[in-house]
């Protein structure tokens, strides 16, 4: 451009001259735009054409920068083939699924666990291919905070339990794993205890009737067995309700899913176990209030609520001392049904209420055997409400009394108007 304005000023055409210089300057820059854009469109041509000027300083930082991304994307793609490797021997069975259910990848163990083929299932709904209904069930209510069982479409013999973890914005993780031998173990334990009891049961009947005839006869022979007797039969009653909740236990266990679903009449049910409380209670005259909402009803099964809420009630009159009140409330709110069985008796420390509702635990073996207790009483209860996807809350104060609650979601609860 310096050339160009001596040039001018030397043959007196500064103008013109100038006008060359700056088409000359603007021309070259054209010319080296061009050749960027080539470079950019060439692709594979890592190496930027020979330039110079500021246009050298401009290739230099765009190729550098270039070089910098090339490296970083291809340690992504080996740590996401590292990564890939190692989900895809993965024992679990792990597939990645659309919010909608659409599968997007996999590795081999839920190809062997799911029967998914690639590359034929990419896409496809996995509803579409684990039809099993505990699954399609569960992804429909989409409540992943919980693992499901259910056979393997492939084999019929393979128990898997599922979980769904959702991640980032619009993706679902489904992991499988193959419980088979733990299931089994189960079953057997389930099986042993569900036979034995009921084997039980015939022998027991017939000692029972014997030790009941025997008693009721009034010759000397029996008046001088009199308190043995006594004692005997007390005990093949203990035995027969042991006996008794033992199948029912291992009944809830075992049936699936909830038959049948009946409208049950809580206040009505309530109403009964009252009037059963009261007559357990007898000399110890509990004071024993019912206060029940009538409109308010529950889809379930009237069996089973009915031993749970039981087991509520006489509990209370069994663990409150003489003279006591006893609360037994039935009432709606937002959060669905709930019943409340209170009572002003001997109360829980702390440390015992999260372990009440194994089977056999009790807080005074002693004083439990003695009022007729099995120790299964709270085991049946959290089953039967588990079946019907209810809760159970404890609350208690050493010496003060205890609230024992049952929570019923509201799409279980039938209100009359
Ligand atoms: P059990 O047949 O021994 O009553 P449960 O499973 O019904 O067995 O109860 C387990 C234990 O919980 C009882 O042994 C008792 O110690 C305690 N328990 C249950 N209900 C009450 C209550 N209302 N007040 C105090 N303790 C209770």
């Amino acid at each position: 451009m310096l050339v160009m304005l001596v040039l001018g000023v030397l043959s007196d055409r500064e103008a013109l001259f100038l006008l060359f210089g700056v088409l000359g300057y603007l021309g070259w820059h054209l010319f080296n735009l061009v050749r960027l854009l080539r470079w950019f469109q060439g692709g594979k041509r890592f190496h930027p054409p020979e330039v110079n000027g500021v246009w050298e300083e401009v290739f230099y930082n765009i190729y550098r920068l270039q070089q910098r991304n090339r490296l970083r994307r291809r340690r992504i793609v080996r740590m996401l083939n590292r990564f890939q490797e190692a989900t895809a021997v993965m024992p679990d069975a792990t597939a990645v699924l659309s919010i909608q259910g659409e599968i997007e990848w996999w590795n081999n163990a839920a190809g062997e666990l799911f029967g998914l083929r690639a590359p034929l299932d990419r896409g496809r709904r996995i509803v579409n291919l684990v039809r099993h209904p505990v699954f399609t069930e569960f992804f429909a209510t989409g409540d992943y905070t919980v693992t499901v069982q259910f056979p393997s479409p492939v084999n019929e013999q393979v128990m898997l339990a599922v979980r769904v973890v959702p991640y980032g914005k619009d993706h679902l993780l489904l992991v499988g794993r193959d419980i088979t031998p733990i299931y089994r173990l189960e079953q057997i334990r389930r099986d042993f205890i569900a036979n034995v009891s009921h084997e039980l049961r015939t022998p027991l009947t017939v000692i029972g009737g014997f030790l009941e005839t025997m008693s009721e006869d009034e010759d000397e022979r029996t008046h001088h067995w009199g308190r043995s007797l006594h004692l005997m039969r007390q005990q093949t009653s203990r035995m027969q309700h042991l006996v008794e909740d033992l199948l029912l236990l291992s009944r809830l266990e075992m049936e699936r899913g909830l038959h049948p679903r009946d409208v049950v009449v809580v206040s009505g049910v309530l109403a009964g176990i009252r009037e059963e409380a009261v007559a357990l209670s007898g000399e110890r005259r509990h004071a024993i209030h019912l206060d029940a909402d009538p409109r308010v009803r529950l889809q379930g099964n009237s069996e089973e609520l009915r031993s749970a809420f039981s087991n509520l009630v006489f509990n209370a009159v069994q663990y409150t001392p003489a003279g006591g009140d006893i609360y037994i409330r039935w009432y709606a709110d937002i959060s669905g049904a709930h019943l409340e069985v209170s009572d002003t008796g001997v109360g829980i420390a702390a440390e015992h209420i999260p372990r009440l509702t194994e089977r056999f635990y009790r807080v005074d073996a002693a004083r439990s055997r003695e009022s007729g207790g099995t120790g299964l009483g709270l085991a049946i209860v959290k089953h039967a409400l588990n079946r019907h996807d209810a809760q159970l809350s404890i609350e208690s104060e050493l010496g003060k009394g205890s609230t024992f609650a049952c929570h019923f979601p509201p799409h279980l609860m039938v209100r009359i108007t």
